[in-house]
């Protein structure tokens, strides 16, 4: 006969952790609820399985890199007309992620571009996806740094294991070629195998000038948008409205 703490040790080896921190309240809830031999034995493997999951959340939102907290609850499609609740409710089924596609986010400052990007981000790491938050500038200076290391491709495998890489704020400030040259490494290795959601205040057939050019601009923006969701926002600065009603 083996004692709950020999068991406990056994679960711990074999690396139900779990399972092995928790096994006194699951015999008790067991022996209240009088489980049967299966549903005893299903409620330690759901529990095991289900702590592993939160973990495995709770690790993807630390590794995600917002840089601030954003829900979608939080925002005000009364204000924000130029997309519906609908529409990005019906984003939050992940089919997008699944089948490879990009949502596109355009529009003035201010009108939501980064919050809704942030939520649907948060809302994918939620629902078991790994998510990626960069600005635009910090991924150019994160694979310029890789570039000048030799390291291009490898920092590209590793932006490749996420499931979505959220790219905000595309085109606010000029590139040079190799920053250019350096992001269509990336866009190119992302295509059709990961999602991307980007915000930008450029609308697309404004890129040239963007990227100085063409040549560069229209391979890039024509993998964005191919299989992409693309979302015109347009409306008032909500920041302005904020400081109008203070
Ligand atoms: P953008 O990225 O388009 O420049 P942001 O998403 O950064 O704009 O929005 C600016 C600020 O206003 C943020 O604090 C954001 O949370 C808030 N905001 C913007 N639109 C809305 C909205 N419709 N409802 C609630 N908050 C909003
Ligand atoms: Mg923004």
């Amino acid at each position: 006969m083996s004692s709950i703490d020999q068991v406990t040790q056994k679960f711990r080896s074999l690396r139900m952790s779990a399972i092995a921190e928790h096994l006194e309240p699951l015999l008790s809830q067991a022996e209240a609820n009088e489980s049967s031999y299966l549903q005893f034995a299903q409620s330690l493997v759901e529990y095991e399985e289900n702590q592993r999951n939160s973990k495995r959340i709770e690790q993807n939102r630390r590794r995600s890199g917002f840089p601030l907290h954003k829900s979608l609850e939080e925002f005000d499609y009364r204000f924000q007309t130029t997309i519906s609740k609908r529409e990005m409710n019906s984003l939050c089924d992940f089919n997008f992620i699944d089948n490879r596609d990009n949502v596109v986010f355009i529009g003035p400052p201010g009108v939501g571009k980064t919050h809704l990007a942030i939520g649907l981000g948060l809302k994918a790491i939620d629902a078991g996806y790994k998510v990626s938050f960069n600005t635009a500038l910090a991924l150019m200076e994160i694979l310029e740094l890789a570039e000048l290391k030799g390291e291009l491709k490898k920092k590209i495998n590793q932006l490749l294991k996420f499931d979505v890489l959220i790219i905000d704020e595309l085109g606010y400030l000029p590139m040079n070629k190799q920053g250019m040259h350096n992001l269509f490494q990336l866009i190119n290795a992302l295509y059709e195998y990961r999602s991307i959601i980007l915000t930008t205040n450029k609308e697309f057939t404004n890129w040239g000038e963007f990227f100085f050019d063409n040549n560069v601009a229209v391979p890039i923006v024509d993998r964005l948008i191919h299989h992409s969701h693309i979302f015109m926002l347009g409306g008032e600065s909500y920041r302005l409205k904020s400081k109008l009603n203070k």
